[in-house]
Formats: structure tokens, C-alpha cells, sequence
């Protein structure tokens, strides 16, 4: 088995730092609670329920939490992407006040307020994406963060897969553990995906092929079909030459895209979809390649649904990430509901990741039939190529920055 398929035996646990080395210490948290607001709210609060376990078992220990996570995509201060609205679900999972500091990472005012914490108190910084640095993993924000702690915890499986400042770069300069929701997540898909029972059936759809691609290559090869639905497909099928009218594709991935079919008869595209021509519109079906330049591809059709159900039922073992449709817009969330029940009923195996899969599988109340539901989409997606995720590195024992 590659190393990689076994790194939770070889991580460095948060369960093992001594109580002195934690009681009265300031411990940075990484958290990935990025999650949608509907009205205003945050409606699914998986999120933050991954994390309960690390950070009590931090405050039980009298150590001072420091949070750090992030929210969206800025390229700024956006106050429209502030963490404040994650503050009261917060602190309700908790169930213990949470304090929110909003100062720059490096100010002489942060370092002021981490200092007045006390143990057992647990404080949230914002949007870690608004320091320029973050994304571009920059030594200087990465060592500023540091010096507001003596001990880095990752907790934040789903954000593993980026070697951000406030992740992988942290650890250049603390040394860093791994939390328990991290530990899960990686026994977990080690314990059923390392070594699938066949049939292996992979469902994968969601709205980006290019971050897909190279998986669903690899998957064409370990895996006995290969299922592909969402926006992801009608790249696929406009690379096949066949017309998707003004469905979202990437025009740059075409070229990419082409020959997967040809090059393995594992891979099941589209054979008819949903297609609507306003925002508001209603659902017409059309056969693949009859969609009119007007319409976009919104969800895949009922014969698709069909060819994708006799595979699975097919499967001992079933991996699924990406929605096969716009399922937050009714009613083109069919063919995700239909695919999560037909997964449901089956007795295979059954993994599911990604942010949108799983509130599309909570919305049914179908998680309980899931044997494992990944916070990670990407992380997920990478871990199943077989690359070893740079916030999983730099937890391994031996690792020196
Ligand atoms: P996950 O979060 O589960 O990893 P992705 O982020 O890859 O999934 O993709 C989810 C998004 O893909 C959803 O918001 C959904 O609306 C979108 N999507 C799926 N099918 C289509 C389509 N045909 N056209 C546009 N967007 C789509
Ligand atoms: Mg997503």
C-alpha cells in the first residue's frame, strides 16, 4: 500500500501533546467552517459540529483557542464576507462565548487582545483570506500568525489540499498536530476507499472540471464505471462536438477534456438532460445533442438517471462527489435526489464528500445511509489521486520544515 494511503498512522496527534504543553498555552486552531449563508444564516451546521471535539478537548485542558478560517474568496477586506455571521453558530456548538477579533494579522492590537485571553477562553480571528498573503502561502503572514501561539492544530481536512500560510506555511514556524476531525477523515476513506470491493462505481459531477480532471482520469483507470453528471459533463459532451447551447462549460478545458471517452469505455456521460432558457424557466427535456443555442443544461434526464442507477447497483464499493445538476434550484435537483436514493438503498459501500453533495444528501435526510460523509470536496478529490495533501504533511512525524 502507498505511504500515502496510510498517513494517519504516521501523523502526530493533538491526543498525544502533553497536558502541560497545552494548559495556558495559546493554541492556533485552522477550522474550515466556510459555509453558505441562506437569509442571512448559516442553515447547515456541519461545519462546525467537526470541530467541537478539538476544541473542547482544548479548553478542558485550560489551553487559550485561537481560531483561524476564512469565508468565500475575497481579494480584500469585504465586509460582505466577514466571519461575524459564523460567530453565533459558533458559539452556540461550542456553548461557550467566543470572541472576534477583527485586527490585521501583525498589528500591535491583535497581539494586545490574544494576550488579555484567559485559559479556557476561545477566540475567532477573521477572514484569514483577508491578509493578502494567505493564498500565496507568504512567509512573513505565516510567521506573524505564529507568534500569536506556541502550538498549531489542524483541524481542517477540507482545506488541506491548499498550502495556505494559515495551514501548511504555519508550520515553518510551530509545530503542528492533527486534530481529531482530521484523523477521522483520513481513517475513514483509508478504511473504505483504499481498498475498494468491486464493482467500484464513482459518481462525479459539481460545476468544475478543472479541478476534477486529473481524478477522473485516474479514476478511469482503478475504477470499474466512471459516472459523470453537473456542468462538469457538458464540457465533456461539447468536447464530443455535441451542442450544449449556453450551458456553462470550460472553454479552456476542452481541449483537455477530449478523447476521455474514447479512451475508456468505463466513462457514462449524459444521454439526455434538462434544459431551461431563462433564469426563472421551467424544465424542457432534450435528447444529448439537441439542446437549442438559447438553452443552458441544468440537470441530467431521467435515461441518464437509468443508465447511472444499473451501474451502481452494480457496486460494492460507490464514491460520489458533485451534484449532477443545479440541485439548489428546483426542479432541477431530480437527478441528484434520485441518484443519493438509489445510493441510499444499495447495500455497497458508500462515500460521499464535498460541500454541495452532502447538503444535497442532508436535504433528503438520506445521511445515515452514507458510510462516510467527507467534509472535503477537493481534499477528498486529491486524496483519492494519491497525492499527499501539504496540511497532511506538515502534521507527519519526521516532517521538518
Ligand atoms: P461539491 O461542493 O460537492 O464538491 P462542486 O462545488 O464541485 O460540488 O459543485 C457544486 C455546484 O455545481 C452546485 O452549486 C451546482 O449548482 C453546480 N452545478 C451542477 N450542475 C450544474 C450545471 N449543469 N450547470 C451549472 N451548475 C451546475
Ligand atoms: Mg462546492
Amino acid at each position: 500500500m502507498p505511504l500515502a494511503r496510510r498517513s494517519h498512522l504516521n501523523l502526530r496527534l493533538l491526543s498525544s501533546v502533553p497536558r502541560r504543553q497545552l494548559a495556558g498555552q495559546r493554541v492556533l486552531v485552522r477550522i474550515d467552517i466556510n459555509t453558505e449563508l441562506i437569509g442571512g444564516r448559516v442553515r447547515d451546521l456541519s461545519r462546525f459540529q467537526a470541530i467541537k471535539k478539538t476544541v473542547s478537548w482544548l479548553t478542558d485542558r485550560e489551553a487559550i483557542v485561537i481560531l483561524l478560517a476564512h469565508r468565500g474568496r475575497p481579494t480584500k477586506r469585504q465586509a460582505a464576507l466577514s466571519l461575524r455571521p459564523y460567530l453565533r453558530p459558533l458559539q452556540q456548538i461550542l456553548a461557550q462565548p467566543v470572541s472576534f477579533f477583527v485586527q490585521p494579522i501583525g498589528s500591535r492590537a491583535l497581539q494586545l487582545a490574544v494576550q488579555r485571553l484567559q485559559p479556557g477562553q476561545v477566540a475567532l480571528l477573521e477572514n484569514i483570506r483577508f491578509e493578502p498573503g494567505e493564498t500565496n502561502n507568504d512567509r512573513r503572514l505565516a510567521k506573524r500568525l505564529a507568534s500569536l501561539g506556541s502550538l498549531a492544530v489542524n483541524e481542517a481536512f477540507s482545506d488541506s489540499h491548499r498550502g495556505h500560510a494559515s495551514m501548511s506555511g504555519l508550520a515553518h514556524f510551530l509545530p503542528m498536530v492533527a486534530g481529531w476531525q482530521l484523523v477521522q477523515e483520513l481513517k475513514s476513506l483509508e478504511k473504505y476507499l483504499s481498498r475498494p470491493k468491486r464493482p467500484y462505481v464513482a459518481v462525479i459531477g459539481g460545476a468544475k472540471i478543472s479541478s476534477k480532471l486529473g481524478l477522473v482520469r485516474k479514476l478511469l483507470r482503478q475504477a470499474d464505471a466512471v459516472l459523470l453528471g453537473g456542468a462538469l459533463a457538458n464540457t465533456v459532451l461539447k468536447a464530443e462536438g455535441v451542442a450544449v447551447g449556453a450551458s456553462l462549460i470550460e472553454p479552456a478545458m476542452i481541449r483537455a477534456a477530449r478523447g476521455l471517452r474514447a479512451a475508456s469505455a468505463r466513462l457514462h456521460i449524459p444521454v439526455d438532460v434538462y434544459v431551461s432558457s431563462t433564469a426563472a424557466g421551467g424544465a424542457r427535456r432534450r435528447a444529448v445533442g439537441m439542446v437549442r443555442p438559447t438553452e443552458r443544461i441544468l440537470d441530467v434526464g431521467p435515461d441518464t438517471v437509468d443508465v447511472f442507477s444499473r451501474a451502481l447497483k452494480t457496486a460494492k464499493t460507490i464514491v460520489w462527489n458533485g451534484p449532477m445538476g443545479v440541485y439548489e434550484r428546483p426542479p432541477f435537483d431530480r437527478a441528484t435526489k434520485k441518484i443519493a436514493q438509489v445510493i441510499a438503498r444499495q447495500s455497497a459501500v458508500a462515500v460521499a464528500g464535498g460541500g454541495e453533495t452532502i447538503d444535497a444528501i442532508r436535504r433528503q435526510r438520506l445521511d445515515s445511509r452514507f458510510d462516510f460523509l467527507s467534509t472535503g470536496g477537493g481534499a477528498m478529490l486529491e486524496w483519492l489521486e494519491g497525492k499527499t495533501l501539504p496540511g497532511v504533511q506538515v502534521c507527519m512525524k519526521g516532517f521538518r520544515p
